[in-house]
């Protein structure tokens, strides 16, 4: 995924592409494998551009997310995140350091299912909580759920 790709889709949705939209999509990018947050990447663009305000970031997440330019995933006990892979795939969600890793899978057959049931899929979501490699090394036997 390119900032190319996403101002390519912004364009084609017919969306200004501003300064601050650019500054967002730039810091999406970079850190688009971390299923960032708003808050996250506010900070991100926070560097590069001082004047940015979070609603800004919150504002231009949610427009990309409606116009189905990028994915939003809505926790109950976590913040929003965000990704450009708008893909079936797995996540791997640590309840530790709440990151959010992609896994590709082959079992994801849409088309066939689409195909054998006439139900249209629109949306995919499949989600396995655990610990990811860096939390779990000080996993005590049992204690974690
Ligand atoms: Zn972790
Ligand atoms: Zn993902």
């Amino acid at each position: 995924m390119t900032t190319e790709f996403f101002i390519e889709k912004l364009k084609a949705k017919g969306l200004k592409l501003t300064r601050q939209r650019l500054a967002i999509i730039e810091a999406f990018v970079a850190k688009a494998a971390l299923h960032p947050s708003a808050n996250f990447l506010y900070q991100e663009v926070k560097k590069k551009m001082k004047g940015i305000s979070l609603s800004t970031v919150y504002f231009t997440l949610n427009e990309l997310s409606r116009r189905g330019i990028i994915h939003t995933l809505d926790f109950d006990k976590m913040e929003n995140r965000h990704e450009g892979n708008t893909e079936a795939h797995i996540h791997l969600i640590c309840k530790q350091c709440k990151d959010i890793r992609d896994y590709h899978s082959l079992l994801f057959d849409t088309k066939n299912i689409e195909g054998k049931t006439g139900f249209r899929i629109t949306e995919t979501r499949f989600e396995y909580h655990g610990y990811c490699p860096h939390c779990r090394k000080d996993d005590h036997k049992g204690l974690r759920k």
